[in-house]
């Protein structure tokens, strides 16, 4: 790296005036606006002011303002809460934004790829996400995926721009800029943001930064992803505009009631109370916490998860990864370590020395690949051996001193194999290495030597180990070399059998999602024999039943499909087996959730329901893809994310039953009261009551529910079904009664204090409280499905939120009643016996429910 020295800081920051960052820009305060107008043109708004409207054309002015003032209260949570949704989704950006490795004075360091200005050396490898347009300075076998820009889907075999003197590459920058060439759009010799390295790696000088680049030009209609509505959302909106529909029906009926109701009031004021009347109807129908819950409950689920470093890409994921009932893994780097080791080895009729150098020449210099890492070590503690030199002597260089390297075989997935070509004088060495099934086909053998080589493969087959076979070939100067691996004739070198250690957590991981009904499936590239050794090691199922993806490529889709539900080892596979492996476990109905790193796997991660990425060691392409980063590349993050995928998915349901059962009593009362000719001054609800519920009910749901712990076997019981209703006839039901039954209560003392002549005022307060009260007991009661209240209680009793939550409500209510405020309220101080009374009907209101808790129990024990 020292023949480069890139830019200085002070020419860093010149550049920075002049071009910006590198960054397509999106306007932050029209989004601001934008979302304030969606919350304001929610029903529940429009009616609250209506309703305030109507309490100044009723000449009670101060009841007006209340309103109003409560109503920007209400609508300041809604605007806080979104604000930190979209704090927590930007703080989760920042960390997913890829870093890039860029020379500056001389030295690597690495950068956000919005720091780069024009000028900047960034070094790109495989998998890497190109940041910026540049030119290409170094080249090493590099091949870039273009379709983003160019819909061509093969990747571009690119080299370095030619004539370029190293050491003053910012005048060629200043003097390139002014002189375009007129061949080709997209060149060889550059590359552009957007686009992804496929193999090989490079130096690129940056040209072109931010809404310059080609990619920024287009990235207008990029930038615009039209909204997904998961099934949850769907289903949410459904419920929705189902109660609005309601209230819409019921506000007409109700009106109508209080309309004959006020039959000796004059036809203005007539009108008048009984729209009123409607309108407190209609808002106590409207459920308004509806959009909240999904999208509070999402962003700080994904939050949480971040805090244990797994990334969530796209919000709905959070809620997908409750469900998912199959688990694909890859074997290399996922189930074991992939930092491998040479443990076993067999040469041909012993040649140590030609072995040695076909290790080394068919391995790349500076090489990131664990495998080749492993090959290197090995040849250079051979040639220790053997000459008794020193450690720290880099023997690659020894051997490769008198050679230039003239062409590379990248490795392919469907060769399973790769190699390099060395020029020495007067003659060429071909050096390969890969899959002994690749290589040896290509290797010249006598029957007696093939069958001591299988013999050995096996034995270290047997062992779990990962067979490499090497082999050569010298030919003379000017001969003609193969354009592909495949097409050389190599001779025999040697096996070599690497070992890969098990992660250590692997076999808890896999238990536990056998535990949670969730199948773990491995699909890994490599031999069939290594892949169940180490299955069978890490207590996958079946582990013996291996199918190989020569096999897959025979199969129908019909028989894959059926295939597929039996077979939980996949090996020799291609990136494309991997993809028809996932679709076909869709076809039958499965959530599938798959890890990857490689640059291949990021179409199957992309089909998959959930794709897992590794936020170190996997390719910045697969991280784009994937759904899901595991940041520390802690495997078993996976099982607590599925778990609390689960919580949240119950926290959701929680919620809106909660939100339903909450309802209830609010339309009953506002429904049954003027049908029974209570008059509009003495009614128990006016639309100010109204929104002092809706104060309580926003935080509890946003606040109090999103904290609710899992249920205690969320971890023993299979998936959900996706298709699964968010409201099951039973669910909705349960919500129903408990909701007649705070109605009853809470009705029930108002109305029989209204009927022994207490003041409106008191019989409104005591019934007030009583909701208020149960409100409270309602949320710790349904906490937990099974648990006794006790239990669902201590569960939840150290989380500050929950506490929060409830201490407010309960020191609001007292406020509401016992301070001055009362009487703008409608309220009336309560003494110990009324109060005594509210706190008797609050408890029998919600914990009845206990009953039903208990059978429950005592049936499933
Ligand atoms: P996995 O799916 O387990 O990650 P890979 O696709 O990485 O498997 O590797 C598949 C096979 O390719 C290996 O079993 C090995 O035979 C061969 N192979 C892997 N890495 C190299 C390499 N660097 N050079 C040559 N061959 C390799
Ligand atoms: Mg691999």
């Amino acid at each position: 790296m020292t023949d480069y020295y890139g830019l200085t800081l002070k020419e860093v920051q010149k550049r920075r005036e002049i071009y910006g960052y590198n960054e397509i820009r999106t306007n932050n305060k029209k989004k601001f606006l934008k979302q304030l107008k969606h919350i304001i043109s929610e029903p529940i708004y429009l009616l609250l002011s209506f309703a305030a409207i109507i309490y100044f054309l009723l000449g009670e002015a101060t009841d007006g303002i209340f309103m109003i003032a409560f109503v920007i209260f209400v609508i300041g949570i809604d605007v806080f809460q979104e604000i930190r949704t979209g704090n927590v989704l930007k703080k989760l950006k920042e960390i997913s934004e890829p870093k890039i490795p860029v020379i500056r004075e001389g030295k690597e360091i690495q950068l956000s790829g919005r720091e780069l200005v024009p000028g900047d050396l960034m070094l790109i490898t495989e998998g890497v996400k190109i940041p910026a347009d540049g030119y290409i300075v170094r080249a090493n076998g590099l091949c870039i995926d273009e379709s983003i820009l160019t819909g061509e889907s093969t990747g571009i075999w690119k080299n370095a721009k030619k004539h370029i003197i190293h050491k003053d590459l910012l005048n060629y920058l200043n003097v390139n800029t002014e002189a375009e060439s007129k061949e080709e759009y997209f060149k060889k010799d550059c590359c552009y943001a957007g686009t992804h390295v496929i193999v090989g790696t490079g130096i690129v000088c940056v040209e072109k930064t931010g809404k310059y680049t080609e990619y920024g030009k287009i990235a207008e209609s990029i930038l615009k992803v039209p909204e997904i509505n998961t099934g949850l959302q769907i289903q949410m909106k459904k419920l929705a505009k189902q109660c609005t529909i309601l209230a819409a029906l019921l506000f007409l009926l109700v009106g109508f009631f209080t309309f004959l109701n006020l039959s000796e009031q004059e036809l203005m004021e007539r009108i008048i109370h009984s729209m009123m009347a409607g309108i407190v109807l209609a808002l106590s129908m409207i459920p308004g916490e509806f959009p909240v819950i999904l999208s509070v409950f999402l962003s700080m689920g994904a939050f949480r998860l971040a805090k244990k470093n797994a990334l969530i890409r796209h919000l709905p994921s959070v809620e997908t990864l409750g469900s998912v009932s199959v688990l694909c893994m890859d074997k290399t780097g996922t189930i074991t370590h992939n930092k491998m080791q040479v443990s076993e080895c067999f040469m041909n009729n012993p040649q140590i020395e030609r072995f040695r150098k076909a290790i080394i020449f068919s391995c790349k210099e500076g090489t990131f690949d664990p495998v080749e890492k492993a090959l290197i070590e090995y040849g250079e503690s051979l040639y220790r051996q053997s000459t008794n030199q020193p450690e720290k002597v880099s023997i690659c260089s020894i051997d490769k001193s008198n050679s230039i390297l003239i062409k590379e075989y990248p490795f392919t997935n469907e060769l399973k194999a790769m190699g390099q070509v060395w020029k020495e004088d007067g003659y060429y060495t071909i050096a390969a290495k890969g899959s002994p099934e690749t290589i040896l086909s290509q290797c010249y053998l006598t029957t007696d030597q093939d069958m001591e080589v299988k013999e050995q493969m096996n034995n270290f087959l047997k062992k779990g180990l990962r067979v490499i076979a090497l082999a050569d070939r010298i030919i003379p100067e000017g001969n003609h070399i193969p354009d592909n691996l495949s097409e050389c004739k190599l001779h025999f070198r040697g096996i070599v059998g690497l070992s890969d250690p098990i992660r250590n957590e692997m076999k808890d991981i896999i238990k536990e999602s056998y535990d949670a009904g969730i199948r773990i499936i491995m699909i890994t590239g490599d031999h069939p024999e290594t892949a169940s050794f180490i299955a069978g090691k890490v207590g996958i199922r079946n582990s013996d039943k291996v199918i190989t993806g020569e096999m897959l490529s025979r199969l129908t889709d019909l028989e894959l499909k059926n295939i597929v539900k039996e077979y939980n080892i996949y090996a020799r596979v291609l990136p494309l087996h991997k993809m028809k492996i996932v679709k076909a476990l869709q076809e039958n109905g499965e959530v599938v959730a798959m890890t990857g790193d490689g640059v291949n796997d990021s179409p199957a991660q992309k089909i998959a329901d959930i794709g897992i990425a590794m936020g170190k060691h996997g390719s910045e392409v697969c991280r784009e893809a994937a759904d899901l980063i595991l940041l520390d590349d802690n495997i078993s993050t996976i099982i607590s994310t599925v778990h609390d995928g689960r919580r949240i998915y119950q926290n959701i349901v929680k919620a809106i039953g909660y939100v339903l059962t909450i309802h209830i009593p609010i339309a009953l009362i506002s429904l049954v009261a003027p049908m029974l000719g209570i008059g509009s001054d003495s009614l128990m609800l006016l639309p100010l009551h109204i929104v002092l519920l809706e104060l309580i009910m926003d935080p509890t749901c946003s606040i109090a529910l999103e904290r609710i712990p899992a249920e205690a076997n969320t971890m023993k019981k299979p998936p959900r079904q996706p298709m699964e209703s968010l409201f099951s006839k039973a669910r909705l039901i349960k919500s129903i009664i408990q909701g007649l039954v705070i109605f009853i209560f809470s009705f029930s003392i108002y109305f029989s204090m209204l009927n022994l002549s207490y003041p409106p005022e008191i019989a409104r307060t005591a019934g007030f409280s009583v909701l208020v009260l149960s409100n409270i007991l309602l949320v710790i009661e349904n906490s937990s499905e099974k648990e006794n209240i006790v239990q669902a209680f201590k569960k939840i009793s150290h989380d500050p939120g929950i506490w929060a939550v409830n201490i407010i409500t309960l020191v609001g209510l007292v406020l509401c009643i016992y301070s001055p405020l009362h009487k703008t309220l409608g309220f009336y101080p309560l003494g110990l016996t009324s109060i005594s009374l509210v706190i008797i009907f609050s408890i029998l209101s919600v914990l009845w429910f206990e009953i039903v808790k208990l059978k429950y129990c005592r049936k499933t024990e």
